[in-house]
């Protein structure tokens, strides 16, 4: 198996948000998401019956801006070949905020002091809750996992639009999409980029 090169994670700045989980159908907004994506070109085809994972639509290139001379970005499956195929996938809405992370997550800062929490691994257990109180090795003030600040490498979200396969940094959100996604859900989003 393959090194994972990485994943761009789009997600709401609100750790906490999610479709009103009273709403008759809370899959119906993931579902009018994909299809807002869809209607702006950011998603293909469904890759597969009842898949959450979309091919690149065609107006993909507009709104991931990729950085480097030498991307190459294979919006279509290269059998036998090595590119990593690009595609994304609409993930949620959980219960509970999920924390995204990865090898290359950097130990978060705290929220009042900005000291670094570098056993943060250990800190949140085998089941890291959103709410779970982290205190601050340097300051002492227990903010709730999810105030943390996590930087561009990793946060938490019960929602999120998952754009496989990008090196950090190797892509970002254009404008255009960040507000497509705003207007999308009523709410403003965030970027960050996991390696598994
Ligand atoms: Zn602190």
């Amino acid at each position: 198996m393959s090194i994972h090169n990485g994943r761009l994670v789009l997600a709401p700045r609100d750790p906490a948000w999610a479709p009103n989980p009273s709403a008759p159908n809370p899959n119906a907004l993931t579902t009018a998401l994909a299809a807002a994506l869809a209607a702006a070109g950011l998603l293909g085809p469904a890759l597969g019956p009842g898949a959450d994972a979309y091919a690149a639509g065609p107006g993909f290139l507009e709104l991931v801006a990729f950085t480097g001379c030498a991307v190459q970005v294979a919006v279509t499956p290269d059998v036998g070949g090595d590119r990593p195929f690009c595609h994304i996938r609409v993930v949620g809405p959980w219960a509970e905020p999920r924390l995204l992370c990865g090898r290359n997550t950097r130990p978060p800062r705290c929220p009042a002091c900005r000291a670094q929490l570098r056993d943060w691994r250990y800190a949140l257990g085998a089941t890291p809750r959103a709410t779970g109180p982290l205190p601050c090795p340097a300051c002492g003030a227990p903010a709730a996992a999810s105030a943390w600040d996590w930087k561009d490498t990793g946060g938490w979200a019960r929602l999120s639009v998952w754009i496989e396969e990008v090196f950090p940094g190797e892509a970002t959100p254009t404008d255009a999409l960040m507000a497509l996604l705003g207007e999308a859900t009523g709410t403003p989003w965030r970027h960050f980029y996991i390696q598994d």
